[in-house]
């Protein structure tokens, strides 16, 4: 397939895994923040191709894994409401709340629906003026923009019905957070080349002088990732910590000038609670004051739900790369994709998804080659 095998090819990812191997002199941690990008050096085995002094830790971005119980209870909240159609993306639906999940309310008789875009949902709103219709408005910067387009329609048609719950999280909060941490091992990150697609990644040159750490914006086939761990193993190496571009087929330093624009008009920074992370001071966005009547949270007055984890769910550690999925005492066993105990086992991009689809935990029971060289010539 054009536009993807490309980026598969066996014989190049080999070269590159060799180009690692001959940069990497001592032991190094590199951080992919993208659950996409996880979810790629699992189903592909990238890891397993590089020498054994490179450790990759997942990171954070999965937005479904890091949107607060609190959400997703008032989601419920909402969506269970007679006069209420909610839609969301499907990924949600599954995603545990502290009690339900959206699939239940719509097994209950909830009108909950699963959309493609918010622009949908809006079209909905349209032909159903006697109901209220909500839109899930969760992820990174990289969904953003779309939920921005729709919230600025509805107020521009003057779409009284339509409302969204808004849980934006922005990655490079979450990045300084990990950064700052006591238990931090990241030394260089692969930074998530969508979200760097719409912001660019001039939000990245601060962190990277401040905390002296490679960042290197990269994509999510195989040769992507590859190219993004040699191009930071090579900066590791050589003592520099600079932001750069593996991703430049699709990512510009400016990023998407109109879509940013659009961002910082309907939405503002506000501090986020990051599912199993807690608080990180304005690591989301919120809907802007001009657009508050836009909000289903005070819409149906669920602001101040709170939640209580489920006790046995170590996602937060996953998520900040302290624990790898399997270290998980109910990884597989009280945790499956069918009996979730956290969203990080539900999520397309979430890890512990990925460890359980990809049976990689089979595969960590294996002895790994003692150097990349045997795999890699
Ligand atoms: S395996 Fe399940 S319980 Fe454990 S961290 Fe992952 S989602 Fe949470």
């Amino acid at each position: 397939m054009k536009y993807l095998d490309e980026y598969r090819d066996a014989a190049t990812a080999r070269k590159l895994a060799t180009a690692i191997a001959h940069a990497t002199t001592r032991p190094w941690t590199i951080m992919e923040v993208c659950g996409g990008q996880t979810h790629a050096i699992v189903r592909f085995g990238i890891d397993t191709l590089l020498p054994p002094e490179i450790t990759l830790l997942h990171g954070p971005g999965c937005p479904v894994c890091v949107t607060p119980l609190e959400v997703l209870d008032q989601a419920v909240a909402i969506a269970s409401r007679p006069d209420v159609i909610f839609c969301s993306f499907g990924d949600m639906l599954r995603v545990p709340g502290s009690e339900h999940d959206l699939f239940q309310v719509k097994s209950n008789g909830g009108d909950v629906r699963i959309v493609y875009s918010p622009i949908d949902a809006l079209q909905i709103a349209r032909e159903n003026p006697r109901k209220e219709v909500v839109f899930l408005a969760v992820g990174f910067e990289t969904t953003a923009p779309a939920n921005a387009m729709a919230v600025h329609r509805a107020k521009e048609e003057g779409i009284p019905n339509f409302s969204v719950l808004v849980s934006h999280v922005l990655v490079p909060p979450a990045m300084e957070a990990i950064l700052s941490s006591r238990k931090n091992r990241v030394q260089g990150f692969l930074a998530a080349g969508h979200v760097c697609t719409v912001m660019g990644y001039t939000e990245y040159e601060p962190l990277a002088r401040k905390y002296r750490v490679p960042i290197v914006v990269t994509g999510f086939e195989p040769l992507d990732i590859l190219q993004g761990v040699h191009m930071c193993v090579l900066q590791l190496e050589e003592g520099r910590a600079e932001v750069e571009n593996q991703y430049a087929r699709s990512v510009r330093r400016e990023g998407n000038v109109p879509a940013r624009a659009l961002l910082s008009e309907v939405f503002t920074v506000v501090p986020r609670k990051w599912r199993g992370i807690g608080e990180i001071p304005e690591s989301g966005l919120g809907l802007a004051p001009a657009y508050a009547a836009f909000d289903a949270a005070r819409r149906f007055r669920v602001e101040d739900h709170t939640a209580q984890e489920n006790p046995e769910c170590i996602s937060g550690l996953v998520l900040q790369g302290v624990r790898k999925p399997q270290e998980c005492p109910a990884f597989g066993t009280k945790c499956t994709p069918l009996h979730p105990l956290g969203a990080t086992m539900v999520s397309a991009e979430g890890a512990c998804a990925a460890y359980y689809k990809y049976r990689r935990h089979e595969v960590m029971a294996t002895p790994r080659p003692a150097s990349a060289e045997g795999t890699g010539g």
